[in-house]
């Protein structure tokens, strides 16, 4: 089963396992999906749209306007409830940083999370396929903070996980994380047709954590039905010795979702 794409620039709350009531901001079309990956686990289906080019014109980023209109309604109407999410978060339909505007729309985003809301941080998901860019990641460094992907530490697991553009390098994306600074790791666990639980993948994904450094490491399986039939959820036990491994070795703390 295969879920709709967001049809607005701001959506929720949703009811995230990882962040609480999080309201969800999404700056990637609603018409077509677009992505910098094929992720083989993704609940919106198969990318139309695989690129990492910011400026890609055949599709309709929605407009810096469109966003803060959208964003002021929804924290007006939060704040004269007196109510508030936990988190706002830049998620969506696909990779939030392949914005053309992203910084500009992190700052407005802000300010208007200053205005209303002023507690709540304001976090992103990203899948970490621009932040070989210096630019990107100091966009990234303006949000409270930053959840970054990375399923696989070696190229053959990420091709057949992510499927990712053709012109992206596992071995960038890596160099890129070890730039940026207090990020957290999230990775996605699967068996079955496509799986990186073996012990090749977990030796890989966990040299590469070694590398990077992040502040801590979530780890999950696939929750929701995904297009790709073939893939399996991992048993809790599973995902919980790779834990134990990973606290052992990088003593960065891990918590399985
Ligand atoms: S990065 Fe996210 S939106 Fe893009 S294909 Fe993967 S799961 Fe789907």
């Amino acid at each position: 089963m295969v879920y709709s794409l967001q049809t607005s620039c701001v959506y929720g709350p949703v009811n995230s396992r990882r962040l609480g009531s999080s309201l969800g901001i999404n700056l990637l079309p609603s018409d077509v999906k677009l992505c910098s990956f094929d992720c083989v686990y993704c609940h919106y289906g198969v990318t139309e749209v695989k690129t990492v080019d910011q400026a890609d014109s055949v599709v309709h980023f929605p407009s810096l306007t469109d966003v803060t209109d959208e964003l002021r309604q929804a924290l007006k109407s939060f704040s004269d409830r007196h109510e508030r999410p936990e988190y706002i978060t830049f998620s969506g339909n696909g990779e939030p940083t392949l914005h053309p505007q992203f910084s500009g729309i992190v700052d407005e985003v802000k300010a208007l999370r200053d205005q209303y809301v002023p507690d709540v941080p304001v976090a992103v998901l990203s899948n970490s396929t621009t932040v070989h860019l210096p630019s990107v990641r100091e966009a990234l460094m303006k949000l409270d903070r930053r959840i970054m992907k990375l399923d696989a530490g070696d190229a053959e697991t990420f091709q057949a996980v992510n499927r990712p553009a053709p012109s992206l390098d596992l071995e960038e994306i890596i160099e890129g994380l070890c730039h940026l600074k207090d990020l957290s790791i999230q990775s996605a666990f699967m068996r079955g047709g496509v799986e990186n639980i073996g012990r090749r993948e977990r030796e890989s994904w966990i040299q590469a954590l070694e590398r990077i450094k992040p502040n801590d490491v979530q780890m999950y399986t696939i929750d929701r039905p995904s297009a790709d039939g073939r893939i399996e959820r991992v048993e809790r036990s599973i995902l919980e010795e790779i834990a134990q491994e990973v606290a052992d070795r990088t003593g960065v703390k891990v918590r399985v979702y």
